[in-house]
């Protein structure tokens, strides 16, 4: 089914029921990933409380906030339900850290790309791998390459439809979602921590401040990406 079909398919449907129905026409050949970021635990308790039949995977870089695996125990406890773990590739990571050491993304712009590309874009590949359509917890307001986003689009980059089910959402609403059925959340997002990534590469931000600064706050001008979305991770 083309996109546009697709979008008119669902467009009366509420949100559980347009899941469903993309899960459907998926069959089997659909990914979420989860960061364990708020965003991410709502599309999580949507796949999960509602057993929709969409696989539910994340990125385990090693380099994550002792925080973020509380949230992935919380949630695999709470909903007695499996989360696939992908790990970075054996023999990659030990010749990067052997080589440079554990800290060589603050060195330079490529070298950060490199560990990247290592953590997170080729585990991503292969989590990625015979799928035709991938779920994110992407909201549009979370930066400014985000604001022309939609539910359903085309990700060239890997060949498949990518579905934002939050694309319209506010991070009130999110907040809110959660609260209200009692999602295990991370405890960072208290702290300032509004996008959650790899623990030596993010920061609290001040009010006010765009949501992604936190990330890579050493770097001035390399478009704070890492490569796993055209809009940003
Ligand atoms: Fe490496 Fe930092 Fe990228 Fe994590 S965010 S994969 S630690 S460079």
């Amino acid at each position: 089914m083309e996109v546009d079909q697709l979008q008119n398919a669902i467009k009366d449907l509420d949100l559980v029921e347009k899941l469903k129905f993309i899960a459907n026409e998926f069959d089997g050949k659909i990914v979420f990933t989860t960061s364990f970021g708020v965003e991410d635990q709502v599309v999580t308790d949507l796949i999960f409380a509602n057993d929709i039949d969409i696989k539910v995977v994340t990125l385990d870089t090693g380099r994550l906030f002792e925080e973020t695996y509380k949230v992935f125990n919380f949630t695999i406890e709470k909903y007695k339900k499996s989360i696939k773990t992908y790990y970075p590739d054996t023999k990659s990571i030990e010749n990067l850290v052997s080589q440079k050491g554990p800290y060589s993304f603050y060195e330079s712009i490529e070298n950060r790309k490199e560990c990247c590309n290592i953590r997170k874009v080729e585990p991503l590949q292969r989590a990625l791998k015979g799928m035709k359509c991938w779920v994110t917890g992407i909201r549009a307001e979370q930066s400014n390459g985000r604001t022309k986003m939609e539910m359903i689009e085309e990700d060239h980059g890997y060949g498949l439809l990518k579905i934002n089910p939050l694309f319209d959402w506010t991070l009130d609403e999110v907040m809110n979602y959660l609260k209200g059925k009692n999602v295990p959340y991370n405890s960072l997002h208290h702290k300032g921590f509004l996008s959650i990534g790899c623990e030596p590469c993010t920061r609290a931000i001040q009010p006010g401040q765009d949501f992604r600064s936190g990330r890579w706050w050493w770097e001035n001008n390399s478009g704070k990406e890492c490569g796993l979305h055209t809009h940003g991770n």
